[in-house]
């Protein structure tokens, strides 16, 4: 079980991060459910303390991702939204942040109703287009805040030459990796500082447990977030460290399958008639290919596409027998969802149309079932979508 400094990618998944358990030797990292450590004597402990600050089952989780996203380090979260605030503890009141525009919607929500109220500020910015980048980078910008591709236009961001045109001007590189996964894009290795996860989407992957993770590289940016997360308090517990432990070991499969049934959806959406358009970066037709096959490995498992009509959406949403309507993304089973009404329900109607949001957008988040019962499931349902 040691690693090898060239070890693969599947293999890092696998078993960076983990021993055998020392006091008997299980394969696995149980899953400590303690508050507290005895110590032996005053001043004479092994390492541990008190729960919030260490954990054994958190912490091996937080090895595990720091050698996937190849970081030197990863602090864990109750929630994904929870690591993005850890990561603006770091910036002090009149400090700027500029933003992916058609960012997460929870984020835009913590930026603006929470964080704003302590002095911090944000603006956003579409960063597929390199050309905004500089010019809305302000003497006060500590960090570009970076999510690609973007939910649910799935708009691609260029990562090193963003990050480039970030560096020129000392900020640094924030990327949002929950879309993607480590497995196909890893942001430090194109140029990003930090990366955070919604741990609850493809690292975990089995729809069974809400977190989040923040990787860094930086040794300033460690010392304050071992703090913060102690600190602050918001940390994982060790039921879920230890469900996305396993999660992370079957990666590379989940994710291998997420590319291929994510490609065969969208090409049969592409060429059905009853679908106005559909919107994957896999598909040529799509304003970012070049980059995407550029950046990514391969093309994920999130496909977006235009009925035309509310009536059309709500129909096809209706009929659908083996998808799930349901929001949030990345697990083992398909998932459907109506973003003006669901995930973008709370996104002014005139923003929603500039990005593109409109009421017969469906997005689905493929999962790894069957290819063909997926296509028959879309099929049958499309049949009841009048043409
Ligand atoms: C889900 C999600 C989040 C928030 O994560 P939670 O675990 O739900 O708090 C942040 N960013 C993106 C891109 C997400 O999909």
């Amino acid at each position: 079980m040691k690693l090898n400094e060239h070890a693969r990618f599947s293999t890092i998944c696998i078993h960076a991060g983990q021993e055998p358990d020392p006091a008997t030797g299980a394969i696995i990292t149980p899953i400590y459910q303690t508050s507290t450590y005895v110590q032996e004597g005053l001043g004479q402990h092994k390492g541990y303390e008190y729960g919030r600050t260490q954990n054994p089952t958190r912490m091996t989780l937080e090895r595990n991702v720091a050698a996937i996203e190849g970081g030197t380090a990863a602090f864990a979260f109750a929630s994904g939204m929870a690591a993005i605030d850890a990561i603006l503890t770091r910036l002090e009141a009149g400090d700027h942040v500029l933003v992916s525009d058609n960012t997460y919607g929870g984020t835009f929500r913590l930026f603006e109703k929470v964080r704003r109220k302590f002095g911090l500020d944000f603006s956003y910015v579409d960063t597929s287009n390199l050309d905004l980048i500089g010019p809305a980078i302000t003497p006060k910008t500590k960090y570009l805040f970076i999510e690609t591709p973007t939910n649910p236009m799935l708009s691609v961001t260029d990562l090193p030459a963003a990050s480039a045109i970030a560096h020129e001007r000392g900020v640094r590189v924030v990327v949002d990796n929950t879309f993607a996964s480590p497995y196909l894009q890893r942001p430090l290795a194109l140029g990003a500082d930090l990366v955070v996860h919604s741990t609850t989407k493809f690292l975990n992957g089995h729809s069974d447990s809400v977190g989040g993770i923040v990787i860094l590289k930086h040794d300033d940016d460690v010392e304050w977030m071992r703090f913060v997360q102690n600190a602050a308090g918001a940390i994982l517990g060790p039921m879920d460290s230890w469900l996305i432990l396993r999660g992370t070991k079957t990666l590379t499969v989940r994710m291998e399958k997420t590319n291929e049934n994510g490609l065969a959806l969208a090409q049969f959406l592409d060429a059905h008639p009853k679908v106005k358009k559909t919107i994957y970066p896999g598909l040529p037709s799509h304003p970012h290919h070049a980059l995407a096959a550029r950046q990514m490995r391969g093309f994920g498992g999130l496909i977006s596409f235009d009925l035309g009509s509310l009536e059309a959406a709500r129909t096809l949403l209706g009929r659908v027998r083996l998808m799930a309507l349901a929001e949030s993304l990345g697990g083992v089973e398909t998932l459907i969802s109506h973003p003006a009404m669901m995930t973008h329900g709370s996104v002014p109607p005139e923003r929603r149309a500039a990005l593109g949001i409109t009421d017969g957008l469906v997005r689905v988040s493929v999962g790894i079932e069957d290819i063909d019962d997926l296509k028959e499931d879309l099929a049958q349902a499309l049949d009841a979508v009048k043409g």
